[in-house]
């Protein structure tokens, strides 16, 4: 039985995803991935270059989710390939290493994945909402990672119905992505609380602890190959505690 992968996603470099977001994951030993529109950073209400090297520098995983925000099908051949490759170099010209492409809107399909791959890219998170939020694992395209959670926000969801999600995601051994814009206290279609944001992180710690789950970022959890350990439960806290205090 694999044990299951939980990431935490968060798009579209809000500011809030350093000044809320880092904090509240730091407090209980969790990195995830951001995921980032390389023309705004930098921009009012946007994360900074110096701010996404921090986040690096602390674990997480900064992903490219494009230069301008397009729907990536609806582009030629030439234009899906700026959006790529622009991005990424941007990214890496800052000091940011770039493995995973994340598609604004999930728009995507076979044909961006070998696009994607041939500019660079070793992992894409296109999320498929009307699917199940689980991926099995292992993943059989990394570059076209279907499946995840809808936008978290907490207009329309729970806490609890985050960890349900976890639970079925233990009980498959599979790949949980989840998926955030705002961590911010605003009543919005895409802004989660941060009491709500601080509630799934400490599930997520404890279940960790549990030797439950692994949370990780995107691109490390698609490619761990850890096993639930059956029969060695201190070795399983262990191997949890080795997770959560990066
Ligand atoms: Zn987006």
């Amino acid at each position: 039985m694999n044990i299951a992968k939980i990431v935490i996603t968060i798009d579209d470099g809000h500011d809030n995803v350093y000044t809320n977001a880092l904090p509240i994951m730091e407090k209980y030993g969790l990195v995830g991935t951001a995921c980032i529109i390389t023309s705004s950073v930098g921009s009012t209400g946007k994360v900074t270059t110096n701010q996404l090297s921090e986040m690096q520098n602390k674990g997480w995983e900064i992903a490219s989710h494009s230069v301008t925000h397009p729907l990536m099908t609806t582009l030629s051949e030439a234009e899906q390939r700026i959006e790529l490759a622009d991005s990424k170099t941007f990214l890496e010209q800052n000091g940011i290493t770039v493995n995973t492409f994340a598609p604004p809107s999930r728009d995507w399909n076979d044909i961006s994945s070998v696009y994607a791959e041939e500019e660079g890219y070793k992992a894409v998170r296109a999320l498929d909402i009307t699917s199940t939020p689980t991926e099995p694992y292992p993943i059989s395209n990394k570059l076209y990672v279907r499946h995840g959670s809808t936008s978290i926000n907490s207009a329309a969801h729970s806490p609890i119905d985050v960890f349900n999600w976890i639970e079925t995601a233990i009980s498959e051994g599979s790949l949980l992505t989840l998926l955030f814009h705002h961590i911010r206290d605003v009543s919005d279609n895409y802004s989660t609380s941060l009491s709500d944001f601080e509630a799934i992180c400490a599930y997520l710690k404890k279940r960790s602890l549990d030797g439950e789950i692994l949370v990780d970022t995107f691109y490390n959890s698609l490619n761990a190959t850890l096993k639930k350990l059956e029969n060695e439960p201190s070795e399983r806290i262990l191997l949890s505690d080795r997770n959560i205090t990066i």
